[in-house]
């Protein structure tokens, strides 16, 4: 679309979300709604039960906005991103920052039409659409403990005198080739190719439109055959998930995702508690070998499993290895809890995430385009969603640990390039529930359990102390 025509773009787009949402929001649905648990045949239904009692949910949630602010957000969004893209482009937070002073002026305006409950805060009330049941306290509760922890690892992981060698991210090797093989990892871990396609974009995605069509893209470049795998994986985590909703609670709420931070779960377990684990490396070298032969003969075992897990603080997201990712996240939530409170205006945004950069990573940021710009969310008016990233990872580690529990000999099998049973656990244990539960509530059924931040932690520990030799 030509530049300048984002104006209008944003007016057709505010049209389209405020009529989506007087449809969603009419009375004729609530009446519908009422009927419904009015009767007999639903409350006797267990499942018919749940999934009005969702439906309620959403909305009473919906409700509270009023259309016309739903196509403010729309058309503010549309606008913010394309001069965010632009800023970023030229490193000028300058003229960045009047959008972003709008959008946070935007979602508390939002925040208010929610409300919250005495001892919660704007954050929490923005967080429900991302995370349901989620306030920015419990996070905090279960953040600070692994920021605590994971300063600790990263200080000995940076010092260690024998990290692990980088020669496989340094072997290039030809894009069609690593289609093929990441293609073979995606059908061996259980991505249904009957029923979901793999295609290529620069962001990897997931969209699932029912659990027979679901589409993800992964990427490539020819000197990072670790990101292709990873991206793949990651997606595949995604579109396994959707692929293991019930079909037919489709477009209902038990055939429905819970939240993003379990959603993220699926898709970091399949990337790192599996993609990074050393039982999946004895298979994956072998495959390796077979597919590129010559150009990876001189690296041994260590080299790939070693090369798949490099940590090293760093200034950007979307790069950052399993461990600092983590801290990339809290610097995150941290200013935009501080943005939604009051507490935080626009203008000091930079100088504040430099600040944190510098305390939490180590890092000096050396512009905006590579510190506060880099990520699009604050842009197209997602504030409260960053944080689920953060606790998909731990779902992921504690969901991992009791899938291990449950079934003892799984991390053998992937040497033999056996996946099956991990994917079944997950189809019998979180993909089948749909939105019966909240994630805090899933984590404990599936795990007997509340999150904590020990099972990641662990996981680190375990596996970083043997590659850092710690
Ligand atoms: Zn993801």
């Amino acid at each position: 679309m030509p530049s300048k025509a984002i104006d209008h773009r944003g007016r057709q787009v505010s049209l389209l979300a405020r009529m989506g949402h007087e449809e969603a929001t009419s009375e004729r649905v609530g009446d519908l709604i009422s009927a419904c648990e009015d009767d007999a045949a639903v409350s006797d239904d267990p499942d018919a039960a749940v999934n009005v009692e969702r439906l309620r949910r959403d909305y009473d949630r919906a409700t509270r906005i009023p259309a016309s602010l739903v196509g403010e957000e729309a058309e503010l969004a549309t606008q913010a991103q394309h001069h965010w893209a632009k800023a970023r482009g030229s490193n000028d937070f300058g003229a960045f920052e009047p959008w972003l002073t709008k959008v946070i002026d935007l979602m508390r305006r939002k925040a208010e039409c929610f409300g919250w409950d005495d001892g919660c805060e704007p954050w929490d009330a923005l967080a429900e659409d991302y995370e349901p049941g989620c306030t920015a306290a419990w996070v905090e509760s279960v953040f600070t403990p692994l920021r605590e922890r994971l300063q600790g690892l990263l200080d000995r992981v940076m010092g260690s005198p024998t990290p692990p060698s980088n020669a496989f991210n340094e072997v290039c090797l030809p894009v069609d080739a690593q289609e093929r093989f990441v293609r073979l990892i995606a059908d061996r871990i259980g991505f249904d190719f009957d029923r979901g396609r793999l295609d290529t974009s620069t962001h990897p995605f997931c969209s699932g439109f029912h659990p027979t069509d679901v589409r993800i893209t992964t990427r490539f470049h020819e000197n990072n055959l670790n990101d292709a795998i990873g991206s793949t994986m990651h997606e595949c985590g995604h579109g396994i998930y959707e692929q293991g909703l019930r079909s037919d609670m489709a477009g209902l709420p038990l055939g429905t995702s819970v939240s993003l931070g379990i959603h993220e779960s699926q898709s970091r377990m399949w990337e790192n508690q599996v993609g990074r684990s050393e039982s999946f490396w004895r298979w994956c070298h072998g495959e390796l070998r077979r597919e590129f032969g010559d150009a990876v003969a001189h690296l041994s075992f260590e080299d790939v499993y070693g090369g798949a897990n490099i940590v090293r603080a760093d200034l950007i997201r979307v790069e950052a290895d399993e461990a600092t990712y983590n801290m990339h996240i809290m610097i995150r939530f941290e200013l935009e809890r501080a943005m939604l409170r009051g507490d935080l205006e626009a203008a000091d945004v930079p100088g504040a995430w430099n600040e944190r950069y510098r305390e939490y990573l180590g890092v000096e940021v050396p512009d905006d385009a590579r510190g506060c710009m880099q990520d699009i969310h604050w842009s197209m008016c997602a504030m409260g969603y960053f944080p689920t990233y953060t606790l998909g990872n731990l779902y992921s580690a504690q969901l991992y640990e009791a899938a291990c529990r449950a079934v003892p000999d799984l991390e053998a099998g992937y040497a033999e390039g056996v996946f099956e049973p991990l994917r079944v656990w997950l189809n019998d244990n979180v993909h089948v529930h749909g939105r019966r539960y909240q994630a805090a509530q899933l984590c404990e059924v599936a795990t007997g359990a509340p999150l904590s931040a020990d099972p990641l932690m662990r996981h680190l520990e375990q596996k970083l102390s043997a590659i850092y030799g710690l």
